[in-house]
């Protein structure tokens, strides 16, 4: 997936990495998390015991790994970044809960993606901190029960019902990390631009805010690529209409839309006249996935009021015509 708006990791988001906040004082937003955060986090410490274990859900690219080792920086305690696809085995797993120090966070990404063997070392570890192996094989065969140290597993999914009711009941503390406001947004633009020491003014990183859709691994990005187009230009300070000239040339427009996105609209309405539009014959009008469609790409035009879910199909709003110039001709209950 290459494109610039793409909330998932990409190779260029690499440099990004040093920006990570790393306390929760850096932290920006999402201020009901933090402050419960703080509070089990201190309760943990004065106890002197390992935090309970932490489910953490929400889209991508807002922030989740960065909350973990945000946690594991506040208890002082090391954490362990894996995913769940790279834990093929069950041995995997036990390789990496048995060489955990006291205390420290195991961060686990895609929480959901974890094979059903894999999830069920997991429980005894997450529940009694203890591993149940098996050694040998046929009639000798036998279990043995290993004492694992107290650790803290972080997980982290899109959406919380991806988990099966029993991995998610063995955590303590579920948290939920949603789109960011433009106001936000702006103050993290402002943060990692002092960070990266690029000169931008506060409208400016506003401008950048409002078309990175909510989500700060966007905003980190155009803010990289929007610096990169100034500087060619000879300008030394980014203020808004270089900001905009440059997100434009760079095809994001003011909502923060790509060309996918007004293709996904313009499909809709050429050739469904605006809808209703099945998922699965608007995605092969485009030529993707019905998955993607509904996963990737449709979430944000839905977010945005831009199109709208009904039972028939997709219908695009009458702020989604106005927003690509069009007449609205259909009916919507905008
Ligand atoms: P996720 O794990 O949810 O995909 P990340 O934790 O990797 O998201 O965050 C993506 C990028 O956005 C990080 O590089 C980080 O710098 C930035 N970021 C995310 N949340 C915040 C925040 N609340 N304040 C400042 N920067 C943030």
């Amino acid at each position: 997936d290459e494109r610039i708006v793409s909330a998932e990791w990409t190779r260029e988001d690499t440099t990004l990495d040093s920006i990570r906040p790393r306390f929760l004082d850096d932290y920006i937003g999402q201020s009901a998390v933090k402050d419960n955060l703080r509070i089990f986090i201190q309760a943990a410490r004065e106890r002197g015991e390992s935090l309970d274990h932490v489910l953490l859900y929400g889209p991508p690219g807002l922030g989740k790994t960065s909350l973990a080792m945000i946690i594991a920086n506040e208890l002082g305690v090391h954490v362990r970044v894996t995913s769940g696809p790279a834990i093929e085995r069950a041995g995997d797993l036990a390789a990496l809960l048995t060489n955990l120090q006291p205390g420290d966070v195991l961060f686990i990404d895609e929480i959901h993606r974890l094979s059903r063997s894999v999830e069920e070392v997991l429980y005894p570890a997450m529940e009694d901190f203890s591993l149940d192996i098996m050694i040998g094989k046929g009639p000798s065969a036998r279990s043995v029960r290993l004492d694992l140290p107290p650790f803290t597993l972080v997980g982290a999914t899109t959406r919380a019902g991806l988990l099966s009711a029993p991995l998610r009941d063995r955590f303590g503390v579920i948290l939920h990390l949603d789109y960011y406001p433009v106001e936000e947004l702006a103050e993290i633009v402002r943060r990692s631009a002092d960070v990266l020491q690029v000169a931008v003014t506060e409208t400016a990183c506003e401008e950048i805010a409002r078309r990175a859709r909510g989500t700060p691994r966007i905003a980190n990005r155009l803010l990289k690529r929007v610096r990169d187009f100034v500087q060619v230009k000879g300008q030394d300070v980014i203020d808004e209409p270089a900001a905009a000239d440059a997100l434009t040339r760079l095809k994001v427009d003011n909502l923060g839309l790509d060309s996918v996105d007004e293709r996904i609209l313009l499909a809709a309405i050429d050739k469904f006249a605006g809808g209703p539009v099945g998922l699965d014959t608007l995605a092969a009008a485009i030529g993707e996935e019905s998955d993607t469609l509904e996963d990737v790409y449709e979430p944000y035009l839905l977010q945005m009021g831009l199109l709208q879910r009904t039972p028939r199909g997709r219908i695009v709003t009458r702020r989604g015509y106005h927003h690509l110039g069009r007449t609205f001709v259909g009916e919507d209950s905008s």
